[in-house]
């Protein structure tokens, strides 16, 4: 928790509401506390914490998993490199487009009908100083017409930010649009959030890099698997889930957490037993957390969504004075 708090960025959880016209509808960093309760953290902060907590040698860098093969009771992994290796357990931890999930499961994520978009401005402050004013170094939410824009500033001085609306799962290849061409994207957006202040365009037309697409999905709620004696998911790879409840990663390192604590407390007679309890803890809380995600993505992109988020955070914000 030192190390955490020597790089999170309390700031950076500050909520502002917005709607369609850049107006301020709600702003909890004029009345915010300390911002500890949302913790923020940059991907890469993070990733730095928790790799220098491993054994030098933990990580093998770019071994691209392609296929295993169980062997025994081993697994035989093979890389896209041409490598192989020999694992007594394998944890898939590969993420929403898992190549380890269809080795522990059938069951394969469900198109939850919104599209995300997504950029990112370098230098914010230079590059478009009026919407980096307006973050305040946190988030904004801007909501309107069914739609969501989210932007969240980064410790290094950009900004990212995504659309989210509903588009059918194929949009990205059927629209033929180039995502690396900021002004076809900008037009894109112009047609899709028409009535959207033109104050928002300075995002796309400043963006570095092309723009990613990301059909969001979400793992059936209410379904488990078998557990196999040797082989687990954690994180994405085991949930994925739309980013609208911010539980994805929380959910990851909760799955490390008990999965490692299964393994290494001794309350298990052996691996398999250890990979059940796991799995049915993992089952139990993503029923949980992804029926609440799917229901904010649903009203996040109705027609009251604005007025539902500004009173939940209002009524939040009354709970805790
Ligand atoms: C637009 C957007 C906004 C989000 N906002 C939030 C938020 O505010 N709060 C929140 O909690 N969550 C958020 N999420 C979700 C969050 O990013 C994920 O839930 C989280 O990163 C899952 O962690 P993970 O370790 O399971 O997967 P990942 O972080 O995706 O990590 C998977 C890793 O596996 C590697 N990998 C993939 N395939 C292979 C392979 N074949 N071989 C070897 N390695 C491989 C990848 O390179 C990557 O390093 C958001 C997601 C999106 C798309």
């Amino acid at each position: 928790m030192d190390e955490f708090k020597a790089k999170y960025r309390p700031e950076a959880g500050y909520i502002r509401i917005l709607d369609k016209a850049v107006d301020i509808q709600f702003d909890e960093n004029i009345n915010g506390d300390d911002g500890f309760n949302r913790p923020e953290i940059d991907r890469g902060p993070l990733n730095e914490i928790l790799l220098n907590s491993l054994m030098p040698g933990t990580v093998v860098w770019d071994q691209h998993f392609s296929s295993l093969a169980h062997e025994g009771d081993r697994i035989r992994l093979t890389f896209k490199n041409g490598t192989a290796a020999h694992a007594d357990l394998v944890i898939g931890a590969d993420g929403a487009n898992s190549k380890v999930r269809p080795y522990a499961t059938d069951l394969a994520p469900i198109y939850s009908g919104n599209m995300v978009l997504e950029g990112v401005v370098y230098d914010s402050a230079i590059t478009i100083p009026k919407m980096h004013e307006l973050l305040n170094g946190g988030k904004i939410f801007a909501l309107g017409d069914s739609k969501t824009l989210v932007v969240s500033s980064k410790g290094d001085g950009s900004l990212v930010f995504y659309t989210g609306c509903s588009l059918p799962e194929n949009w990205p290849q059927e629209s033929r649009i180039d995502f690396s061409d900021k002004a076809r994207v900008t037009a894109w957006f112009k047609s899709e959030f028409a009535g959207w202040s033109e104050a928002w365009l300075e995002l796309f037309e400043n963006a570095n890099g092309p723009f990613i697409p990301r059909p969001q999905y979400c793992m059936p709620l209410d379904k488990s698997w078998h557990t196999l004696p040797n082989l687990t998911l954690i994180g994405d790879a085991a949930h994925i889930m739309p980013p609208y409840a911010g539980e994805g990663v929380n959910m990851a390192m909760l799955d490390a957490l008990e999965l490692s604590q299964c393994l290494l407390s001794g309350t298990h007679n052996d691996i398999p037993s250890a990979l059940a309890a796991y799995e049915k803890q993992m089952h139990e809380r993503f029923a949980e957390v992804g029926k609440e995600t799917m229901e904010n993505t649903k009203w996040m992109h109705s027609p009251d969504a604005l007025s539902i988020l500004v009173n939940f955070f209002s009524q939040a914000k009354i709970a805790s004075d």
